[in-house]
């Protein structure tokens, strides 16, 4: 099983490290074949990401503030003048004040709640809206969620709702990109040290958690992540669209604490 993103160019936006979900997908993409460009956010980023970027063989780096839609034209702007066409879109990205992510969903803030479903949630709308003219023969379009737009994670807080309208949001996009063979979906990954989750308070007791309650009793890596993610934006996925899929040992079937898990 080799190649089966050959002949294929997408932008991969939410790259920050190698720690990054971002990384886990664009790794098993590059092993299969697949053209990269790789969108990131300010200088100090920019640092961290151009050695990412040409370790998969990519020297295509695109600043871009997704909450700015001058930048996001420009971004798309960028692509078609390089490239002409777009076959995939990975969109790995979120935000929310950690200052929220902590205590309870009640406090949330006006100002905070906006900038959170802007980054969090309608940057996929928008990203999706520019990238579909250049998805002339088709396309696939990936997002990352989490399981706390389904069910309350304390602390998780406005992030769940934001969560949720982006899952949300895959649906509708799916249904009104579908008619033009581009696909829509989404991984809801189970917690994984990053940078963003690293803002989440508890994040050490939510890894332990899961790992000690679901189904095959670890948790997962961002391999795991870009196996799936392989499959949402190559041909293998063709017929899916509209998908909320769960990489995350199972754990969204558990109904209650394990048997056999220990008090942490
Ligand atoms: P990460 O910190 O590696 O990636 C988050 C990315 O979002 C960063 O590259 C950051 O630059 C980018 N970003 C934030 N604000 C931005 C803005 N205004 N414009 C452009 N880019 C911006 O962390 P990650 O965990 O890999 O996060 C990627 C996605 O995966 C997020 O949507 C996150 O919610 C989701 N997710 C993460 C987990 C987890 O446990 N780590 C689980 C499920 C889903």
């Amino acid at each position: 099983m080799s190649g089966l993103m050959a002949g294929k160019r997408g932008l991969i936006m939410g790259l920050a490290n190698d720690k990054s979900l971002a990384w886990g997908i664009a790794r098993k993409l590059h092993e299969h074949g697949a053209e990269m460009a790789f969108s990131y956010q300010g200088d100090a980023l920019k640092k961290r990401v151009g050695p990412l970027a040409e370790q998969v063989g990519s020297d295509f780096l695109i600043d871009c503030d997704v909450s700015d839609m001058a930048a996001l034209d420009a971004a798309f702007a960028q692509i078609e003048a390089r490239w002409g066409k777009l076959d995939f879109l990975v969109h790995a990205i979120g935000f929310s004040d950690k200052n929220e992510l902590r205590g309870k969903y009640v406090d949330t803030s006006l100002e905070n709640f906006l900038m959170t479903m802007n980054i969090s949630a309608y940057s996929l709308v928008a990203a999706a809206k520019r990238a579909r003219p250049l998805m002339q023969d088709g396309g696939s379009i990936l997002t990352l969620t989490y399981y706390g737009a389904e069910k309350v994670v304390p602390h998780y807080n406005v992030m769940g709702v934001a969560k949720a309208a982006l899952e949300t949001s895959v649906k509708y996009l799916a249904n009104d990109l579908g008619p033009e063979n581009i696909r829509v979906n989404a991984i809801s990954a189970g917690p994984i040290k990053t940078l963003a989750a690293s803002g989440i308070g508890d994040l050490r007791y939510i890894l332990k958690w899961n790992e000690l309650n679901s189904p095959m009793r670890r948790n997962v890596t961002i391999e795991d992540v870009g196996g799936s993610g392989l499959y949402f934006l190559s041909d293998l996925a063709s017929g899916v669209t509209g998908e909320v899929h769960h990489v995350d040992a199972g754990y969204h079937v558990v109904g209650m604490k394990q048997e056999d898990a220990p008090d942490i």
